[in-house]
């Protein structure tokens, strides 16, 4: 595999980086009827019942609420780049907070189906998903557990590490 010299996402135009460093999908809504789509296109709302051919492109909802989920146990066809020992890998369908919207992803390597339960709280990531033969490594989105944020965390503003601190 080639060294590792930039990143670029796999697919443009599907998920940015905000100033904080908190990445979000990219969708488009309907001006006319405010109806939100994923992946992001320019025309053709999906309403039926609207005839506006104009999308705008939008920041989207960063969590969600886990919907369904699977498990891969078997690398996808070509195309997609296996790598050459496969790891099984999760994929989860999240309902964005504020659009309702269903959107479906890889989830973080670690997490597996039997992590996962409907309902529960989900965030947006992104993941390595290859590196190429240029040696740029191709950026996925991907949806990691709300839960996993506490995980190796310093302890909130009076915890623990105080007590410890006094003991020394
Ligand atoms: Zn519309």
């Amino acid at each position: 595999m080639p060294e590792v010299t930039s990143q670029q996402p796999a697919i443009d135009g599907w998920f940015a980086t905000g100033e904080a460093g908190v990445p979000h999908l990219i969708g488009s809504k309907c001006p006319e009827c405010g109806t939100y789509v994923f992946p992001p296109r320019d025309n053709n709302c999906p309403n039926p019942g609207c005839d506006s051919d104009v999308l705008e492109a939008v920041a989207l909802s960063t969590g969600g609420t886990l919907w369904s989920y699977t498990e891969n146990r078997y690398p996808p066809p070509a195309p997609y780049p296996a790598p050459d020992r496969f790891e099984p890998f999760a994929i989860a369908a999240v309902e964005l907070a504020d659009e309702g919207l269903i959107v479906l992803g890889k989830v973080v390597e670690g997490t597996l189906a039997a992590d996962l339960k409907v309902g529960m709280e989900m965030e947006l990531t992104t993941m390595p998903l290859f590196t190429d033969d240029d040696g740029v490594e191709r950026i996925v989105y991907a949806w990691k557990r709300a839960s996993d944020d506490a995980v190796g965390a310093p302890p909130a503003c009076g915890g623990r590490s105080d007590e410890e601190e006094r003991r020394k």
